[in-house]
């Protein structure tokens, strides 16, 4: 288990996977519903609209977007120019690549699954120097 920051709320917490810690993670499931139903009922809405009516914040929204949890279906299908394709850089509704991308990357995934190792102790760039510093 390490010790990270999360990603939200910026309080180091034991991680296991992911960077986001249980009480972040309680909450996005609750703004998750949400926001799902709202894009369900207003399936054009622009991410500032689902923002200001849900009153989830934009981030939490993006993040579950790029988790494929959640899709924004704008009226040009591109998912109004929020989310792009990590690997080609075309613009995408939902996830982090797209289709041709998830095809030649899924194709290549076990290979990178199995021979990658995380061996990153000092963490890259993120510091949670200070935050829990209690002087009495
Ligand atoms: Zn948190
Ligand atoms: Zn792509």
């Amino acid at each position: 288990m390490n010790i990270i920051q999360c990603q939200f709320c910026k309080k180091p917490f034991g991680s296991i996977r992911g960077r986001i810690c249980p009480a972040c993670m309680e909450d996005i499931d609750k703004d998750f519903i949400k926001v799902r139903d709202y894009i369900y009922d207003n399936k054009h809405a622009s991410i500032d609209v689902i923002a200001e009516e849900t009153e989830v914040s934009k981030p939490i929204i993006l993040y579950l977007l790029k988790e494929g949890r959640l899709i924004i279906d704008s009226p040009d299908g591109t998912g109004g120019g929020l989310l792009f394709c990590e690997v080609c850089k075309a613009p995408i509704n939902t996830g982090r690549m797209c289709k041709d991308c998830m095809g030649k990357v899924a194709s290549t995934i076990d290979k990178s699954v199995s021979g990658h190792k995380r061996a990153e102790t000092k963490g890259s760039g993120m510091s949670i120097k200070g935050s829990a510093k209690i002087n009495n």
